[in-house]
């Protein structure tokens, strides 16, 4: 099979042919129907010079951790899943911590290696994945739900933080309209009831949002924070999701943010935010987040396969994998980029890069 696969660090991946894997104890062989492209490939491709110890990254090693396809073969010990089930996957937490017990497997700190960071990932004709990680899908087609496992989880899961504080009277910031940023936009008109400011450096990026029903679009530039002023009563917002994660934007959101606010840091931009007395308004609190829970993943999921919320993709085929991370290197892409095996690409349509 077809496997983009990383030699080397700081090296560009190579599409290259390798055996299919065999599934192993509690693993199941899927055959990839898409796998969406996310700015930490681009980490680890670009940035990385060694593994992160907790990750233990050999390589080489096949990218994507965007995963959707259809089971192909049940390794020993997997039971419920049958040849053929659409699924998404995600973090495998151990199972066995307080954290796995409380549901929250995205911060399982047993969590170890996954597929595409430390296993071998979803840029391949097929992957092998944990079936404790296997989100099965309904109506939806694995490259349309594929963006759901972590552009889409960590909107969510940022959202879901919040969603007390998003009354109808309220504010919320979504900084970075993105990947995650323009499924942020639409969560919080899916499950909350907050007028939405939407900001971003990129025309494209705001008209998206607008699209998506952002009730004001904010340029990043040296006025964003007074525009942001003049729309928040009272003068502040409520929360702010910051996608960029950058010193200056988190530096931004504790300006412009209202006594007991929230905060919440999805991007890991570069830069640092002091802190300081003072630095924040009374009562406000400001979090960082990673991922999101398999039970969100599985309410987002039937989110989407009820219609109300619909990830703007941009398919490319498998071969041409390195231009679509070129793409996304530029800030070209709008929307989320997946890749699609050629040969497995259910019911979608239109041509490469075209959003649909
Ligand atoms: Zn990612
Ligand atoms: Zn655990």
């Amino acid at each position: 099979m077809k496997a983009y696969r990383l030699f080397a660090w700081k090296t560009p991946p190579r599409l290259v042919e390798v055996p299919v894997p065999e599934p192993g104890f509690g693993e199941v062989l899927l055959k990839v129907g898409g796998n969406g492209i996310c700015q930490s490939d681009l980490h680890l491709m670009d940035d990385w010079e060694a593994s992160p110890p907790h990750l233990d990254v050999q390589l080489p090693m096949t990218i994507g951790h965007e995963i959707g396809g259809w089971v192909a073969v049940c390794g020993p010990g997997v039971t419920g899943l049958e040849t053929g089930q659409p699924c998404v996957v995600t973090l495998a937490g151990c199972g066995r911590c307080r954290y796995c017990a409380a549901g929250w497997n995205n911060y399982c700190p047993h969590l170890g290696k996954q597929p595409g960071m430390g296993l071998d990932g979803g840029l391949a004709e097929y992957v092998l994945a944990p079936a404790a990680g296997i989100v099965p899908l309904d109506t939806l087609e694995p490259w349309q739900a594929a963006p759901l496992t972590d552009a889409g989880l960590s909107a969510y899961h940022a959202v879901r933080r919040v969603l007390p504080l998003l009354a109808p009277a309220a504010t919320a910031v979504v900084i970075g309209i993105g990947g995650l940023g323009h499924l942020a936009v639409m969560i919080l008109q899916a499950v909350g009831a907050a007028e939405i400011i939407a900001v971003d450096r990129s025309p494209a990026a705001l008209e998206l949002a607008g699209e998506l029903g952002a009730d004001h679009l904010v340029p990043a530039d040296a006025d964003t924070e007074a525009a942001i002023r003049d729309l928040a009563r009272d003068g502040g917002v409520e929360v702010v999701l910051d996608f960029v994660g950058s010193g200056d934007t988190v530096g931004l959101a504790a300006r412009v943010i209202r006594p007991l606010g929230q905060i919440v840091v999805v991007g890991r931009g570069p830069g640092s935010f002091a802190f300081r007395d003072r630095a924040l308004p009374y009562g406000a609190g400001l979090s960082t987040t990673f991922g999101g829970s398999k039970l969100e993943l599985m309410d987002l999921v039937a989110l989407a396969e009820r219609g109300r919320l619909r990830p703007r993709i941009s398919r490319y085929p498998l071969s041409r994998v390195a231009a679509a991370y070129e793409r996304l290197r530029r800030g070209e892409v709008v929307g989320r980029a997946v890749i699609v095996p050629e040969g497995h690409d259910g019911a979608g349509t239109g041509g490469e890069g075209e959003p649909q």
